[in-house]
């Protein structure tokens, strides 16, 4: 285009060419004014068409930002919502398992009798939670407490009885005498020999010690119980006209008969009431909170305010029984123990259910029991006779 303009131009004649040269400056210089004008109305337009577009492009950015914001927003807030529902489900979770933890207590704590026929069993019969707090416990709820764990034991234990295996009271006699220091188990198993060697008094106050000695060793300090076998025996044949007296004051006259073994034979041999405070009875009514007596004769004496006669020897029976199978020396089976809610000292023990069942022994725990021959209403296993007799 610029080639066959400058060609036309050089054409013409010098003064119509001035002519033209001014007027193709002065058409020039509007057109360069034009141009100018175009280039400049051509930049404002871009300027404004840039403005314009920065200004869009700010708005859009700010658009942007502003929907990144709301984005952002919507997303701390969906966040902040998600944890809330979060921290809602745990807490809910934590209550819930607060709850089925709570739920669960009571089963770990319930008491649950435990009927002779589903000895061993785990607890089945929940109740309210245990009793604490005995600092101000009067006289009379103890009481009343005591004689409620009294029943409950009596439901558990209704085929509570003495597991030393006897037929008279002459063979209840020696027998509660062999039982010092050892088990009753053992005494079992060691006096079928001895009374179808020494069946009466006459008999055993004729024996050879050292063959007594013998006959009896399996039981422990067989030679000190020799000598107190002897000795009653000799005692009642002299005395008593080879007959096991009924009386309390008459029976610790005997050589190694002292106020235990007494009570025993009054209230299984002769059915007269007494209370039998051996290692276990002793140790839980202190547990119980219904003494804090250590002595014997004072745990007796505070046990018989508490119960009426004629539950005595019963009584005895039940919470001996309880001792040996659940509420042992050094590990109590709370977890498992059917009368929790009115122990005092539940917790001493192994609460843990599972680990609690291990504990029990004898027919609580399906194991065989402490007599060879158990009364006809015993649940569980008769013991085995001593191996090699
Ligand atoms: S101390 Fe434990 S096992 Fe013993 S009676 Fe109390 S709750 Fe039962």
């Amino acid at each position: 285009m610029s080639a066959g303009r400058d060609s036309a131009v050089g054409e013409q004649a010098p003064a119509e060419a001035a002519k033209a040269v001014k007027s193709g400056e002065k058409v020039h210089k509007a057109t360069t004014r034009k141009k100018s004008a175009a280039t400049a109305a051509t930049g404002t337009s871009a300027a404004k068409k840039t403005t314009g577009k920065t200004a869009a492009a700010k708005t859009a950015a700010a658009k942007t930002a502003a929907a990144k914001k709301t984005a952002a927003k919507k997303t701390a807030a969906a966040k902040s919502a998600a944890k809330k529902t979060t921290a809602k489900k745990v807490t809910a979770g934590g209550t819930a398992a607060k709850k089925t933890a709570a739920s669960k207590t009571p089963a770990k704590k319930s008491a649950a009798k435990v009927p002779a026929k589903t000895a061993g069993a785990a607890p089945a019969k929940a109740t309210a939670a245990p009793t604490r707090a005995l600092k101000d416990e009067s006289r009379t709820a103890m009481v009343r407490r005591a004689r409620r764990m009294n029943r409950e034991l009596a439901e558990v234990y209704p085929y509570a009885h003495p597991e030393l295996d006897f037929r008279n009271s002459f063979e209840l006699l020696c027998a509660t005498v062999l039982s010092a220091q050892t088990t009753d188990l053992r005494v079992n198993q060691t006096t079928p020999a001895l009374f179808a060697a020494y069946p009466t008094p006459e008999d055993m106050a004729a024996a050879d010690p050292e063959r007594l000695e013998e006959l009896i060793r399996p039981t422990g300090f067989f030679r000190a119980k020799a000598k107190s076998l002897l000795g009653l025996s000799t005692a009642l044949r002299d005395r008593f006209d080879g007959e096991v007296p009924g009386r309390l004051e008459d029976l610790v006259t005997l050589p190694g008969v002292g106020r235990k073994t007494a009570n025993v034979v009054l209230g299984n041999a002769f059915g007269v009431p007494g209370i039998t405070v051996d290692t276990h009875f002793g140790r839980l009514v202190r547990r119980f909170g219904w003494t804090e007596q250590t002595d014997p004769e004072k745990v007796e004496a505070e046990i018989a305010e508490i119960f009426p006669k004629s539950e005595w020897t019963m009584l005895s029976h039940r919470v001996v029984f309880h001792g040996r199978r659940v509420c042992h020396s050094r590990k109590p089976a709370c977890g498992a123990c059917p009368i929790t809610h009115d122990c005092p000292s539940y917790g001493e023990g192994e609460l843990d259910p599972e680990k609690a069942k291990k504990l029990l022994k004898y027919e609580m725990g399906g194991q065989p029991g402490q007599r060879l021959r158990p009364p006809a209403d015993y649940p569980g296993q008769p013991a085995p006779p001593l191996a090699g007799r």
